[in-house]
């Protein structure tokens, strides 16, 4: 792991593959972050398994003498967090939604149980450090020398997902809310507030973007989104006004979103079961 120096203090480990967990990848496939202060270590996301979890540890000690004192969870995926487990002696805090809270201690052991099958018994038996401090509207910690802003997405990419704002360096921090270049996962998606969210982190005007997956990118990579969720949407509004089934609107999305499937590799694959899940939110808009 090459963690990756994006501002003072303000470091990201980017994994080099970005596919699903499998026995290749070993199911390190999400970006985390971690911000050293004066006073400790905050990281975002501890990655998966616990093992990564332990890699990561041993990659900010490479950088810096001071504890990780705190965790943020930004979602309840298991991707994201199947690591908080290598940091359990020195934290204090582990951020997160009292919903990710909820789901990741009924869910949990769903999510080593799928990795350890996806990636053929690579990622072992994850123990579950499950977060313990709520976060359910917009805050403000001092931690050390930074200033941090956390804010709930509104449940835009999958229900309780938290983004961390450094105003002070203009960084943002987005768990899945942002993929730079990869298709995003709509699976437990508002698709509707996602796209208000988008244009809300625009105004922003973030000078360095760290998202959940795919490379750093800026205020650009969030346009690009933007421009992305909105052509599914109104695809697939087209195809629910003209009375196509879900199947017939699935081609329909692929020649309407045809210019970014370079962009957002996984694409194909992924709109057969994207059009459908975003079919009963435009059914359900319509009500
Ligand atoms: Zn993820």
């Amino acid at each position: 792991m090459q963690p990756e120096q994006l501002a003072t203090g303000i470091y990201a480990v980017i994994p080099p593959t970005r596919e699903l967990p499998g026995a290749q990848n070993r199911s390190w496939n999400s970006n985390s972050a971690f911000i050293v202060t004066d006073d400790g270590v905050l990281v975002v996301d501890t990655g998966s398994p616990t093992e990564i979890g332990e890699a990561l540890k041993t990659a900010i000690a490479g950088v810096t003498n001071q504890p990780v004192r705190w965790i943020l969870n930004t979602h309840a995926h298991g991707d994201h967090w199947l690591g908080n487990a290598a940091f359990e002696e020195s934290v204090e805090n582990i951020y997160a939604t009292q919903t990710v809270i909820n789901q990741i201690k009924s869910q949990g052991e769903n999510w080593v149980s799928n990795f350890k099958r996806m990636t053929d018994g690579a990622t072992g038996n994850s123990r579950i450090i499950p977060p313990d401090t709520a976060i359910d509207s917009r805050r403000e910690l001092q931690l050390g020398n930074k200033q941090i802003v956390l804010f709930p997405s509104g449940n835009s990419h999958s229900p309780g997902d938290l983004l961390l704002w450094l105003p002070d360096d203009r960084v943002l921090i987005s768990g899945d809310v942002i993929y730079s270049d990869r298709m995003p996962s709509t699976n437990n998606s508002n698709l509707q507030q996602w796209i208000t969210l988008l244009q809300e982190l625009e105004q922003l005007q973030p000078q360095t973007v760290i998202p959940g997956h795919g490379r750093v990118t800026n205020v650009h990579g969030i346009e690009q989104l933007h421009a992305l969720l909105t052509a599914l949407w109104q695809a697939v509004e087209e195809g629910y006004n003209a009375n196509l089934a879900t199947y017939e609107t699935v081609p329909l999305a692929r020649v309407r979103l045809a210019d970014f499937a370079g962009t957002y590799p996984g694409m194909d694959e992924k709109l057969p079961r994207d059009v459908p899940r975003v079919y009963l939110q435009v059914e359900a808009a319509t009500f």
